[in-house]
């Protein structure tokens, strides 16, 4: 048997290294934020708002506690693991998101939102225009809103993959 030896092995005298494995990942990040609204089409009539939007017509306005998933595809970086910097994530979604929105008055307030009936179909749309050139790293895959916890709109963009 050979004698036990205080010296490196080949092994460890080798220089460190990393194996990048390569694969498409999808990374979500989930925000939340109060905000009211109202559902009305300025255009038509009173009745015809009355008819198609019922109590969420209500002139005096109505809130949702929004829950707000983006999620983002791409391959992990070889020097560090990650798609992205979560971080960055947490911090596009503050400023362009929560920040315009959150306790504010989706009709009337947000900027991004002028004229936009602020249906949950709308927004997700709305969110990804205000979004998608802006993500640090991979593609913006999909946006998820939950307006309740039984209703959500998911958009995938102007050209969604089958
Ligand atoms: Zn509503």
């Amino acid at each position: 048997m050979p004698k036990p030896t205080s010296k490196p092995s080949a092994a460890s005298r080798k220089r460190p290294s990393v194996r990048a494995l390569r694969g498409t990942v999808f990374v979500t990040r989930q925000v939340h934020f109060n905000a009211a609204h109202r559902l009305h089409n300025p255009t038509k009539s009173a009745r015809w708002n009355a008819e198609k939007y019922g109590l969420c017509n209500n002139p005096r306005w109505h809130g949702h506690n929004y829950v707000l998933e983006v999620t983002v595809a791409g391959e992990p970086d070889p020097e560090t693991g990650y798609l992205f910097d979560l971080g960055e994530l947490k911090h596009l979604l503050e400023e362009r998101i929560v920040k315009p929105c959150d306790h504010r008055n989706l009709n009337e307030e947000v900027p991004f939102l002028r004229d936009v009936i602020p249906s949950t179909e709308n927004l997700v749309i709305a969110f990804w225009q205000e979004l998608e050139p802006r993500i640090p790293r991979g593609r913006l895959h999909s946006i998820k809103l939950y307006e309740t916890p039984r209703n959500y709109a998911e958009y995938r963009g102007p050209n969604p993959a089958l």
